[in-house]
């Protein structure tokens, strides 16, 4: 099966034995969950945009490993031109969900530990490279889904590894026995977790030489005995469950998804261990990993600003102020910035370079840089849409309301339906609807579930703004630009 569709991709999913709690309850039918199911949607859309023939080239690519036609979410980038098109496909997924899809995370999971892995046999004498290229040899043929798990609880910021008064709040290593480990501890906000098929768990930062057991990687099914996940709720998600519910969910069909996945003493076997004490190697596979994530970013939330001025674009139509210069001229700055993150995401990608393990890897101070962007534009961006759409997205009724036929006793005699039709009407030749639908629309993307994915996880996700200026710090060359300013000054010292 080296492509599956969107159907099989969801159908798969129903053959694992996945344990989901949400508010409170066990969910045993969490894939036709309302509050769930737009996720998996989404998710889908990477399995069925991979079968049409408009996008194949973006879509899929062929397997270094094996040589087969695979997804390109289970690729490793094997030159710059891979990496510019994994930007283009996160782009084009943006477009087409205007949420997370989720799925970049195990793609880039894939490409860290595999040059990882290889670097830390090179040094030790291990085998976890071999490891890891059976394990994505088994990925790329049967087209699976991994959460690539980074980030843990961490408790206590200001104390280590061995310092946290609960020492599961990172995930380490309890029990070594000779067939495997056993694993403890949970991954938080874990994205598209649940809809996954696995997870591929790494650690979460640097990791001294006493703590080692927290210097380890390893890859465990999502119904493997003692993982279970808690899902993340999102602003305004209960709308999801009122009958009928369609306009006012402003994105009906797509979201994304968080969860706490929990490791309670969880049993890995040899050959799904990746990295088992090597504490020296903790902090490369972060740091790449976090780089191809930041990379990611100047192609996902593109791909769902192109959505957002597009709604905006709109939104000053339905209102008949399309014509108004300082709408065209907020559209410019929107567009502008938008583009400056596809720049950044283009940047890292062509300035790549091969790892020892022959994959490549995104320029490290681009890719920061990408991502410290991404925590600023669509912040400005969101303003932007609110600022164009005007407070209507924000207080007008429900859609039940302008569904509503129930008369209003007054001299009128109107329906709810008619009352709202007649005072919520925008540009002449425009529905009410309409107008109606693409508010909700940046309502939901600006302040409701779907902020999630374009605001807060563009502040968060893949690492908050700090640790990207932790980055650019060490890859900025302050010394090298120094000596350039001594020169040209004529400062000899
Ligand atoms: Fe992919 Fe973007 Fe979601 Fe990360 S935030 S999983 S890069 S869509
Ligand atoms: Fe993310």
């Amino acid at each position: 099966m080296p492509l599956m569709t969107g159907e099989q991709y969801i159908e798969s999913l129903r053959k694992l034995n996945t344990q989901v709690y949400l508010f409170g309850k066990k969910e045993p039918n969490w894939i036709d969950h309302p509050i769930i199911r737009p996720s998996i949607n989404c998710l889908a859309m990477t399995y069925d945009l991979a079968h049409d023939p408009e996008y194949a080239d973006l879509m899929t690519a062929t397997s270094s490993l094996t040589g087969r036609t695979i997804n390109r979410f289970c690729h490793l980038h094997m030159s710059t031109d891979d990496l510019i098109k994994k930007i283009k496909m996160q782009r084009l997924l943006g477009q087409k969900t205007a949420s997370c899809f989720q799925r970049c995370v195990g793609m880039d999971a894939f490409n860290a530990v595999f040059s990882t892995t290889f670097e830390c046999d090179e040094k030790y004498g291990t085998h976890y490279h071999e490891n890891f290229k059976k394990y994505l040899t088994y990925v790329q043929d049967n087209d699976l889904t991994i959460d690539g798990a980074m980030t843990d609880p961490k408790g206590d910021r200001g104390k280590t590894h061995r310092d946290q008064p609960d020492p599961d709040l990172f995930v380490r290593i309890v029990e070594k026995r000779p067939d495997g480990i056993v694993v403890r501890g949970a991954k938080a906000h874990q994205t598209g977790s649940i809809n996954s098929h696995e997870h591929l768990v790494m650690p979460t930062q640097a990791v001294a030489e006493g703590d080692k057991a927290y210097a380890v990687c390893f890859a465990a099914p999502s119904d493997a005995p003692g993982l279970f996940m808690i899902y993340g709720r999102q602003a305004s998600d209960t709308r999801k469950l009122e009958p009928g519910a369609d306009i006012d969910l402003g994105n009906k069909k797509f979201g994304g998804q968080e969860a706490l996945v929990v490791f309670d003493n969880v049993f890995i076997p040899n050959d799904r261990i990746f990295l088992c004490e090597e504490a020296d190697y903790a902090a490369m596979l972060v740091e790449r990993f976090a780089g191809y994530h930041r990379q990611s970013y100047g192609g996902c939330k593109v791909g769902v600003g192109d959505v957002i001025i597009g709604a905006a674009a709109l939104a000053a139509e339905y209102n008949g102020a399309q014509k108004a210069s300082h709408v065209k001229d907020k559209l410019i700055e929107m567009t502008h910035l938008n583009e400056t993150l596809y720049s950044c995401g283009i940047a890292c990608s062509c300035e790549g370079c091969a790892t020892k393990a022959g994959n490549f890897q995104i320029d490290l101070l681009l890719a920061n840089v990408c991502k410290q962007n991404v925590t600023r534009f669509p912040y400005e961006i969101v303003r932007l849409a609110e600022d164009i759409a005007g407070g209507l997205m924000v207080t007008m009724p429900s859609e039940q309301d302008f569904k509503s036929d129930l008369k209003v006793p007054t001299a009128s005699n109107f329906s709810l339906g008619e009352w709202c039709d007649k005072f919520f009407a925008g540009a002449e030749g425009v529905t009410t609807e309409n107008r109606m639908r693409v508010l909700r629309f940046l309502e939901n993307i600006c302040l409701g579930s779907s902020a999630v994915g374009y605001r807060t996880e563009s502040m968060h996700g893949a690492g908050s703004p700090q640790a990207q200026r932790i980055m650019i710090a060490r890859q900025g060359n302050i010394e090298g630009k120094k000596e350039l300013a001594k020169v040209i000054a004529g400062i000899k010292e």
